[in-house]
């Protein structure tokens, strides 16, 4: 029976967050289009999967093994996912818009002739017309765009962070279906050379309950290990502005925003930002926003809870010290 089918991605030996968060929709969604939710798991080897997709919801869990799928490879997961796509007859497909998501389905659609949607945050079924609808930001987040595809076939990729995973239930089962892909390696019109894996220490920052984040307003990268220091007392990851990881002074995975990563902190505390919409598209997720800055007419104030009109650097050095008295860390 054709229904959601979720492409299952892992981190560190498990699921990824977006997988949990995706699966978690797809099971809300489930009982109100009286559809099954799938999910779809490629690589080498990857029974050890399989067991924690049944315990987060998926009724049916398509595995693809084959030693070309070791490692992400746009050519390969394609060809395999498209012949996932052949058995499943899915009517949605739903991947997480990291940077596999955002190769793949495109990619996908044109194979299905589907619908695509990128980036969408929320996902449901509009009751008038039967139909799933996407939302997602558009006019760089100054509107929100409700979509809702025409084709009977959708692929869409999430911009996630909002929805918390539901735990697993333990035991759960459902049916595992092993998809004998055919892969040739002649087909692969791209090889892999080498991969460099990005150095990350501390708290990865789509999932910290603290963020310290700096903008152009830090005035370079040295002002940045203050920020790190901060971050590191108070159990949280550094982000960055564009404005920021442009100029060099950080690593381009640090930016927050719109073409960023979103992030839903407890806490969120930007220093030298001035609240352009492209950023605040990342962070209204946030449960309090703390801003410093020079400027009062500084749009990043409309957003905040707490403002401080000041040097960041004397606000950070102060905070900095206080916290460590605090912590002892
Ligand atoms: C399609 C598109 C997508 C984009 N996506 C993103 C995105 O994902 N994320 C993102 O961040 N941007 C994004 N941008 C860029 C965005 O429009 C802004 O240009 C950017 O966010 C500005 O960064 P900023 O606030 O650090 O710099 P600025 O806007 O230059 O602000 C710097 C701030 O620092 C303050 N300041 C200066 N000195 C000090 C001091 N000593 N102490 C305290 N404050 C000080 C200033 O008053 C100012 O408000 C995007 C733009 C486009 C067109």
């Amino acid at each position: 029976m054709p229904g959601i089918l979720v492409v299952a991605t892992t981190k560190d030996g498990g699921l990824s967050r977006d997988t949990l968060e995706l699966l978690t929709g797809a099971s809300r969604l489930k009982a109100k289009l009286a559809q099954p939710a799938a999910a779809a798991i490629l690589g080498a080897e990857v029974g050890s999967y399989v067991p924690s997709l049944f315990a987060h919801g998926a009724d049916q869990v398509y595995r693809a093994e084959h030693p070309l799928l070791e490692g992400y490879q746009g050519d390969a997961y394609a060809l395999a996912l498209h012949q996932i796509c052949e058995r499943a007859q899915p009517t949605v497909v739903l991947l997480s818009g990291d940077v596999v998501g955002r190769e793949l389905g495109p990619r996908l659609a044109y194979r299905l002739q589907a619908a695509f949607v990128g980036e969408f945050i929320d996902f449901d079924l509009d009751q008038a017309s039967g139909r799933l609808q996407f939302t997602r930001s558009a006019y760089g987040g100054k509107a929100m765009a409700v979509i809702q595809p025409r084709e009977n076939v959708i692929v869409a990729t999430a911009k996630l962070r909002t929805l918390e995973p539901a735990a697993p239930e333990e035991g759960r089962t459902g049916e595992e279906i092993r998809i004998d892909v055919a892969l040739d390696a002649a087909q692969l019109k791209t090889h892999l050379i080498q991969r460099v894996q990005e150095e990350t220490t501390g708290i990865n920052l789509g999932d910290a309950r603290v963020v310290v984040s700096g903008g152009r307003g830090i005035h370079g990268p040295e002002g940045f290990k203050l920020l790190e220091d901060l971050a590191r007392i108070l159990r949280g990851a550094v982000g960055a502005s564009r404005a920021a990881t442009d100029a060099g002074w950080v690593p381009s995975s640090w930016q927050v925003g719109q073409t960023g990563r979103t992030v839903n902190p407890d806490l969120y505390l930007a220093f030298g930002i001035s609240g352009a919409t492209q950023h605040v598209a990342g962070i209204s997720g946030s449960k309090w926003i703390v801003a410093v800055n020079t400027d009062p007419a500084a749009p990043i104030f409309k957003v905040a809870q707490l403002g401080i009109v000041d040097d960041w650097k004397a606000v950070a050095t102060h905070l900095t010290r206080h916290c460590k008295e605090l912590t002892g860390r």
